[in-house]
């Protein structure tokens, strides 16, 4: 199948994107590396009659430190997530995250902002901005604002963004040293979308976990916190009977969707498995 005509407009400027897409209304999409978009305009699943690019943005590039957060710019490509300093010193999680999102090519166009606009639930770096407790800076007619993820991601490919908002950047709060970080997913195949991911924040006093965020991925209709594991860890020490207890725990937290190629009872238990493995090389230091 092939996409149905649309016109084309490259932005220099957000205000030239927001105005483009203002005037077109519905009918307009902002595209950025156009590797979920293109996709889906080739199958007609989706058919604008605009394609607003928004490459040409310089502010919507770069990676600097700004107040307690690394800022990092909405175009920042899955490539530069493992190439760049900043992000493996201050956001190691989205760093050692990245290898795991699609191929190599993908990662060469494909941009933080689109990942979490599309929020795919079964994508990593949505379920990572969870885990690191990021902020998503949003620009739209209206002005701008930062939502916290905790509060971005509604319902199934549903965020906070309002139509015709673009994604500036994400803000991460910068790695700690008395924090640890633990990534790892369950595929068929190296590239494929995960059967089941996770991404662990936990700041630490000596084996203690004085606070801690664990996100999963490819387990509901959103990326997903697990509170109640979260709990069961909370001022404990890391050892078996913990463990145990958050995986336990996951019971109540995740509901994985009925009806898909993976039943949910193997879902649950994947994900049991996975939580154990990454809080176990957190427990030695990971
Ligand atoms: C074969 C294949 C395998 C893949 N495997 C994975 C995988 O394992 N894990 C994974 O996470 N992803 C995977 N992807 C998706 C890929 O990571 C995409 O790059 C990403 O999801 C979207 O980023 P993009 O820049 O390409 O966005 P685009 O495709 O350009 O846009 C996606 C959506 O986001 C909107 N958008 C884009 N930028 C912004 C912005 N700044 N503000 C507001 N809205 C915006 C667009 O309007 C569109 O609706 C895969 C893709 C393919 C084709």
């Amino acid at each position: 199948m092939k996409a149905r005509a649309f016109s084309y407009f490259r932005a220099a400027t957000i205000d030239q994107a927001l105005d483009a897409h203002a005037r077109a209304g519905d009918d307009a999409r902002f595209i950025a590396g156009g590797q979920s978009l293109v996709p889906a305009l080739s199958l007609r699943l989706q058919a604008p009659r605009l394609l607003i690019d928004i490459t040409h943005i310089d502010e919507l590039r770069g990676v600097r430190r700004e107040g307690g957060y690394l800022r990092i710019g909405a175009l920042t490509r899955h490539c530069e997530m493992l190439t760049e300093a900043s992000i493996a010193e201050s956001a190691p999680l989205l760093h050692v995250a990245a290898p795991f999102v699609a191929h190599p090519a993908i990662r060469n166009r494909g941009t933080i902002g689109g990942s979490v606009a599309l929020a795919d639930p079964a994508s990593e770096f949505p379920a990572m901005t969870l885990a690191l407790d990021a902020e998503i800076e949003i620009v739209g007619p209206s002005g701008r604002r930062r939502v916290k993820a905790d509060d971005f991601f509604i319902d199934l490919f549903e965020t906070a963004l309002q139509p015709g908002e673009l994604i500036a950047a994400i803000h991460v709060p910068l790695f700690r040293a008395d924090q640890r970080f633990a990534f790892d997913e369950l595929a068929r195949r190296r590239g494929d979308y995960a059967l089941v991911g996770c991404g662990i924040m936990a700041t630490c006093q000596g084996s203690r976990i004085e606070d801690i965020r664990i996100s999963f991925f490819s387990v509901g209709n959103t990326p997903t916190r697990v509170k109640g594991a979260e709990r069961a860890l909370i001022g404990a020490r890391l050892d078996v009977e913990r463990i145990a207890a958050a995986q336990r725990a996951l019971e109540c937290d995740l509901a994985p969707p009925e009806g898909d190629e993976v039943p949910p009872a193997m879902r649950l238990h994947l994900a049991r498995v996975l939580l154990g493995r990454l809080l176990g090389r957190l427990g030695e230091g990971a």
